[in-house]
């Protein structure tokens, strides 16, 4: 019988998660806490910041908590070097921090736009500039990029949105086309609606979510601790060979 804890582990791995303020960053927070792995997240409330800096400490893990502005050019770029600082290295890199403004294009404005797409897209390939060079270094590494169902599909009102994530499924296949021969292995996760903050604010209502729930296969929203569950696996030894893909976690609504 194989002992899959020597498998789905962070023991001795360190790991930079954006957006754990709240969310699903939180939670990937917290369970990567469990696996083992000492931790810098960031984001810019610092109440949440500290919520999730103490629940990982609570673990017995080492946590820094920074606050950073993914919007600009140096928030990430800060954000990053701090980590290096912090930690010595990044064996895993999380980009999970996100925004969605909904509204239609015809509505949206530059602002809206820019934020979008610097948040959702710029910050994540600055971050990589920064970490991935001792990655390559070390001939380990993990990158994991919090993408969206509407980074495949095009929702109605979320344009801005889904091109953000459409342009980071494919910067995740050639962050894996030009770093695998390092060892380094580039992978995003694409969830449907998940019950967070950002989730509620969009779907919450229940004339909007309920006819969205009846369009799913498994009749139901997904929880946090679901992604995080598989951000894990992506994180972990275990999926050593698994490599530029777009994992849909969508209870089977893009398959019909
Ligand atoms: P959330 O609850 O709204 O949390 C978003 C996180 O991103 C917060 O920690 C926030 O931190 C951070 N963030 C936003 N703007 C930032 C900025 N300018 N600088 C730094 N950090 C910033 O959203 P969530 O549901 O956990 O979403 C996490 C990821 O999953 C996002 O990439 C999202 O697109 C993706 N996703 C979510 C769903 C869903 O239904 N929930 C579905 C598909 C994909 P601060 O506010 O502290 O800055």
């Amino acid at each position: 019988m194989p002992d899959y804890s020597t498998r789905i582990t962070l023991a001795n791995q360190r790991a930079l998660i954006t957006g754990a303020s709240r969310g699903l960053g939180a939670e990937i927070a917290s369970v990567f806490a469990d696996a083992g792995a000492d931790l810098v997240i960031t984001g810019r409330d610092a109440a949440g910041l500290e919520a999730t800096r103490q629940v990982v400490a609570k673990k017995g893990r080492r946590c820094l908590s920074i606050e950073a502005d993914l919007r600009t050019v140096e928030g990430p770029r800060l954000a990053g070097e701090r980590a290096l600082e912090f930690l010595g290295t990044v064996d895993i890199l999380v980009n999970n921090a996100g925004v969605v403004f909904v509204e239609n294009l015809l509505e949206s404005s530059l602002a809206h736009w820019e934020e979008t797409q610097n948040v959702n897209l710029r910050a994540p390939f600055l971050l990589a500039q920064t970490v991935v060079p001792k990655m390559i270094a070390q001939r380990r590494g993990k990158l994991i990029n919090i993408s969206s169902l509407a980074g495949v599909l095009a929702p109605e009102g979320h344009g801005a949105y889904s091109a953000s994530k459409a342009g980071l499924n494919l910067l995740t296949q050639a962050m894996a086309a030009e770093w695998a021969r390092y060892n380094i292995q580039a992978n995003a996760v694409a969830p449907t609606v998940i019950l967070t903050a950002m989730g509620r604010q969009v779907w919450g209502d229940p004339l909007k979510g309920d006819p969205m729930k009846a369009r799913i296969p498994s009749r139901r929203f997904g929880e946090p601790v679901e992604v995080a569950d598989l951000v894990l696996f992506l994180a972990s030894p275990a999926s050593d060979f698994i490599c530029g893909q777009v994992i849909r976690m969508d209870g089977g609504l893009s398959s019909c």
